[in-house]
């Protein structure tokens, strides 16, 4: 497995300040982007742990749970932060394992106070509706200064998925140290996604860093071995980085064959054309042709009222697990395969395949 080298030393015999949090070399620090107050005079705050490494070297921006039902990235981002010993690290880690607050307790995808999706709002506007504010918040104080950023998501309430890694697959320094990083999570499936408008993954790569989307766990619950796949994935990361030795008696992922899917068109969500009874014909990852019926939708008396078709070969990434559906609603997601690559290969090799 290829060692990613940072391209950053800037925490060098420095004390770290994030958003007024200041950590010194060789202390891990835990504290509030502060947002301000709720109606009823409490306060409104991004948790936030800084990981100030003893010696030098790149900073890892870790962010899970952008979206406020998506659970197994946020348990195994906080057990990845209390694992690190700061003495032992070689850099520095800015995270936060809830992003957005009133998500989060309200249980949902969108911010419940202004009924917007936070993973559509970056880079953000410290002025603007409360979730602008949120995407702000950890834009500027999450991200930063960051070399490398992990985005942690899972299928939410409505969605299974296959665990797979989402990268940046444009020419350049920053495309090539992304697929890198989305190779170094030892996660099968790598997708050459075409990325939302607004995402923070398309922020990151205007400001050169490094990024990955990482998916794992769905449903809105929260399993343990998802918690611990997610945990062990930032623990190889973070170990291919350079930044933190293995640790004894666990084994880091790895994988020597990446499947890589490549998105013809923003998302590859098949969107109900009905409202009705969800009913499947296949399964998460089984592998179909174009044309193969997926699932059916049907009225409360049982009778079909839309069958669904694959629109080209792929895997099924992406499911809803939730029977009732309504007009619009995310379906399927078919991810086109465009062939395996060996771990460690570059994107040139890619584009030869694809
Ligand atoms: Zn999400």
């Amino acid at each position: 497995m290829t060692v990613l080298k940072g391209s950053s030393m800037r925490n060098e015999d420095l004390k770290l300040k994030v958003a007024g949090l200041e950590v010194e070399p060789g202390q891990k620090k835990k504290g509030w982007l502060t947002l301000g107050s709720r109606p009823d005079g409490t306060p409104l705050g991004i948790p936030l742990v800084v990981i100030n490494g003893a010696k030098p070297g790149p900073r890892l921006a870790l962010i899970a749970g952008v979206h406020g039902d998506e659970y197994d990235c946020c348990e195994g981002l906080r057990r990845f932060l209390s694992d690190v010993d700061p003495a032992g690290l070689t850099g520095a880690i800015v995270a936060t394992p809830q992003a957005n607050p009133t998500a989060f307790e309200n249980f949902s995808r969108h911010n419940p106070v202004d009924h917007l999706d936070l993973n559509r709002s970056f880079p953000g506007n410290p002025d603007g509706f409360l979730t602008d504010r949120v995407a702000d918040a950890l834009t500027t104080h999450i991200m930063g200064e960051a070399d490398y950023l992990l985005d942690m998501h899972s299928g939410g309430m409505t969605l299974g998925l296959i665990p797979f890694v989402g990268f940046d697959d444009t020419p350049g320094e920053t495309g090539e140290k992304s697929f890198k990083l989305a190779q170094s999570t030892g996660i099968e499936t790598l997708y050459a996604a075409v990325p939302f408008k607004n995402v923070l993954r398309l922020i990151a790569a205007e400001k050169g860093v490094a990024s990955i989307l990482v998916e794992i766990g769905s449903e809105g619950r929260m399993r343990e071995d998802l918690a611990e796949q997610a945990r062990m994935t930032l623990t190889g990361v973070a170990h291919r980085l350079g930044m933190i030795p293995a640790f004894e008696n666990r084994t880091l992922p790895y994988t020597d064959n990446h499947t890589i899917v490549r998105a013809a068109k923003t998302g590859e969500f098949l969107h109900a054309p009905t409202g009705g009874f969800l009913l499947h014909k296949v399964a998460l990852g089984q592998t179909v042709a174009a044309g193969d019926v997926l699932g059916e939708i049907v009225d409360p008396f049982g009778e079909q009222l839309h069958e669904i078709h694959a629109p080209h070969g792929g895997l099924i990434g992406e499911m809803r697990t939730v029977p009732a559906t309504r007009i619009g609603d995310w379906t399927y997601a078919v991810l086109p395969v465009a062939g395996t690559v060996p771990t460690g290969s570059d994107l040139q090799a890619l584009r030869s395949m694809a």
